[in-house]
């Protein structure tokens, strides 16, 4: 995606001044001469900041700004050692409610809403974000952070919740619920905010008809502010990023390179206005697209598309990436497929082939046009051609892990 002037204007400024402002882009950037950053080539040629770099900056290294400058911290731990501790200032933290606000509103949420928020709240970006920009809107905000299904329920009838917030295993977990007491008539919720994660559209519609709701995908990540950096629109189309704020680009996670707008890919993002902790490409390890055109809906903010894997999951084939998220998809637009596969990568011959077996419930005769349904639709989806073998139904084995039902042979 190119670069507006005010993008490009913004980042020339930010990359200039960094290493005055931020002992830890002074120390990474120290064989960058950042007064020679003019082009959006030349931004495109500055090393990724990535999130290993940020805990060696631990506790306080990431500040740019003087620490009586700092209003309030947020950390993202990980599962590994040292967390990662991101300073705001005053400012990113109305930026931030800004930014929030509009994610409502593009979800028709207004004052008169009543905000339901189960994301918990703490040293972690989710409620709070969820809540200021909810103050920041004047709807009424229902601070219940995460669990207690019998006191979210009650809150949700008592205080006539309009609007979920929640992940989408805990929406679900709440609408079988409100579904098992029989209770759905008590419940005046109408819109959803999720978390941005690919999981099984017929679920989702399930529970969004479940609880009477229509849903959107929220996106963000504690790094650079929390949830509320983007969200889906009544379209659903992919999420609309407030590109005012922070600049994103989609690289080839393998080289580095920077990938056509369509293309699947890492997001990557650059902080435009955030004083307490500048970001500079940042890689998110999110693998996503730009969504190349206008949106239906007259939004003016370009879109991502849905998450649809990490970089972890990734695996490239003929020249091609793919993800575990894009087997799922071809098979559960399939009737005549179960959703248990497995998938094979081997080298023969000297070329790669990808062999799909996946279960399927239509008799042994009959197999082939379903073979050959899936290899054409892996084709126009993934642009790979697989090999495409229908087994029966439990012949398969179930793994908890999705990303263990890629098997790649080659090396
Ligand atoms: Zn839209």
């Amino acid at each position: 995606m190119r670069m507006n002037g005010y993008q490009l204007e913004t980042v020339v400024k930010l990359v200039s001044g960094i290493k005055g402002r931020s002992p830890f882009y002074a120390e990474k950037y120290r064989d960058v001469d950042t007064d020679a950053v003019l082009t959006q080539e030349d931004f495109e040629r500055l090393p990724f900041t990535d999130k290993g770099d940020l805990r060696s900056a631990y506790p306080l290294g990431l500040a740019a700004v003087p620490e009586r400058d700092i209003v309030r911290i947020h950390s993202s731990s990980g599962t590994t050692g040292t967390p990662v501790v991101i300073p705001y200032t005053r400012r990113d933290v109305e930026d931030w409610a800004v930014m929030f606000e509009r994610c409502y509103r593009m979800a028709g949420i207004t004052e008169e809403d009543r905000i339901q928020i189960t994301p918990g709240y703490g040293l972690w970006t989710a409620g709070i974000g969820f809540q200021a920009g909810c103050e920041r809107l004047g709807a009424m905000a229902v601070p219940m952070g995460p669990g207690n299904t019998d006191k979210q329920i009650r809150m949700m009838q008592d205080m006539g919740s309009t609007v979920l917030c929640a992940t989408s295993s805990y929406a679900l977990l709440l609408s079988e619920e409100i579904g098992r007491r029989g209770i759905r008539d008590t419940i005046r919720l109408r819109k959803g905010i999720i978390g941005s994660e690919r999981w099984g559209e017929k679920m989702r519609n399930r529970i969004a008809e479940d609880l009477g709701v229509d849903f959107y995908d929220i996106y963000g990540l504690t790094e650079i502010y929390g949830p509320g950096i983007g969200i889906s629109c009544d379209y659903r189309n992919g999420i609309h990023m407030w590109d005012d704020y922070l600049y994103f680009e989609i690289i080839d996670p393998v080289t580095g390179e920077v990938l056509p707008d369509g293309e699947v890919g890492e997001l990557v993002i650059t902080t435009l206005r955030k004083e307490g902790a500048p970001l500079i490409r940042y890689r998110t390890h999110d693998l996503t697209r730009i969504i190349p055109g206008e949106c239906p809906c007259g939004s003016r903010f370009p879109r991502i598309d849905i998450i649809v894997g990490r970089t972890d999951d990734m695996v490239k084939v003929k020249g091609v990436n793919m993800f575990p998220a894009q087997f799922d998809e071809v098979l559960s637009s399939m009737d005549s497929a179960s959703g248990e596969y497995q998938v094979m990568i081997d080298h023969l011959n000297g070329r790669d082939t990808v062999t799909v077996f996946f279960e399927t419930a239509v008799p042994e005769a009959d197999r082939r046009s379903v073979e050959d349904d899936l290899v054409a639709r892996m084709k126009s989806k993934v642009g790979v051609t697989v090999v495409a073998k229908a087994v029966d139904e439990g012949h398969l084995p179930r793994s908890e892990k999705k990303t263990n039902r890629i098997f790649d042979n080659r090396y």
